[in-house]
């Protein structure tokens, strides 16, 4: 069938709105008619090449729609269910079953490979030419796609997919990582470097959980000044001020638990330190392959800290994104405050906030 897709053709170029020839959805495969999108920071990144994703490619991993038809051996979804796209896993290697498919030993070809791992794509072009699919196992910046069984999450009828994209991706990632890796008590301190997406969502997890001193850093005032908005009780512009050290004048000595959403390498050192001993750090954003951070191995010893380096908030998304619309229903988890929704066709203006810092979480409706 002919369906419309937002095309990347490389770096620093537009994406392409344009009519491409999607295939039958095969073995394992639904092809699911897109609402609504998320665009996260890893599209950007890819999208600019920081990562060797074959282009031209179908983007797109925070699809959410409505499943269209199943290809032979799909058995937990059927035509008209609603469903949320995230990550795409193996579902039989250690890691898948032992709990953390994010670290799945396929999570590169299945979800950057843009390609089945047979090699074919599921989109061509005017010239019968291969155009990447399977981004993610979705590409979801296209009307229709064909979409790997394993990176659905079928949700309640009840729910409104215009809002629930982000969740396959930066939310998860963000929430997963206080709920399922930080784990904050009521009345601990944590701080989130970068008022992003996912530093924000996990934020809002770390205030659902119970924590009482809440901080939040970034470089960008009127993010900072949102941050209060959502809860937080302190916010740094460590370009104004050395973070570090108001952090551990705020909590007396330093955080039971930091997030580090920026892909900064500095960031990452002013995460370790602003720890207090014993805390718990976690380190999620995509820095460039090559980033090296300046760590004091010594003064580190004395600390005892942990930290964690966390993908897709350690969770398995098909009991994990319930939970979390679980929590938005009854009004514990906010994360549609920080969306704002753009028209498809609007994808490129969408970028350009996200990277200005205007929008916070971009969503496409299509
Ligand atoms: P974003 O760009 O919206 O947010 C990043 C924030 O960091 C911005 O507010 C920015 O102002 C702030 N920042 C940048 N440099 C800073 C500095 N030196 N000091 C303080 N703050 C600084 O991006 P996002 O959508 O929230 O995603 C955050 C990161 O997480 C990205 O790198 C993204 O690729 C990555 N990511 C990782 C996973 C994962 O599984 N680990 C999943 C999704 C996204």
């Amino acid at each position: 069938m002919k369906v419309q897709a937002a095309v990347a053709v490389g770096k620093e170029q537009p994406f392409i709105i344009k009519e491409l020839e999607l295939d039958e959805p095969r073995a394992g495969e639904a092809r699911v008619r897109m609402v609504a999108s998320g665009v996260c920071h890893t599209d950007a990144v890819v999208h600019d090449e920081w990562y060797p994703v074959p282009m031209p490619a179908v983007l797109g991993h925070e699809g959410a729609g409505i499943v269209e038809a199943v290809g032979p051996g799909v058995t937990s979804v059927v035509p008209g269910d609603k469903v949320v796209l995230s990550m795409s896993t193996c579902g039989a290697c250690e890691y898948c079953l032992s709990g953390h498919p994010s670290f799945c030993v396929n999570m590169w070809p299945l979800n950057f490979g843009a390609r089945r791992m047979d090699g074919s794509t599921a989109f061509t072009d005017e010239n019968g030419q291969p155009v990447g699919s399977h981004f993610f196992g979705q590409s979801s910046f296209a009307h229709y796609s064909n979409v790997a069984e394993r990176s659905i999450v079928k949700v309640p009828d009840s729910t409104p997919l215009e809002i629930l994209g982000p969740l396959g991706c930066g939310i998860q990632t963000g929430a997963g990582t206080f709920l399922n890796v930080l784990k904050p008590w009521p009345g601990s301190s944590i701080v989130v470097f970068g008022t992003g997406a996912v530093g924000l969502a996990g934020m809002l997890a770390a205030i659902a959980s119970g924590a009482t001193t809440v901080i939040a850093v970034d470089i960008v005032d009127s993010r900072l000044e949102f941050a209060k908005t959502l809860g937080a009780t302190h916010t740094i512009n460590s370009k104004n001020e050395d973070a570090v050290a108001r952090i551990k004048e705020i909590t007396h000595g330093g955080a039971h638990f930091a997030l580090d959403s920026t892909g900064n390498k500095v960031v990452f050192v002013q995460m370790l330190n602003s720890l207090r001993p014993l805390g718990h750090g976690a380190m999620v954003g995509a820095a460039a392959m090559g980033s090296e951070a300046a760590v004091d191995v010594g003064a580190l010893l004395m600390t005892g800290i942990k930290l964690s380096i966390v993908l897709e908030g350690d969770a398995v998304p098909q009991t994990f994104i319930p939970r979390l619309i679980s929590l938005h229903e009854k009004g514990l988890f906010p994360f549609d405050k920080l969306i704002t929704k753009y028209r498809f066709e609007d994808i490129n203006k969408a970028f350009a906030d996200s990277a200005s810092g205007v929008t916070i979480k971009p969503v496409l409706v299509y």
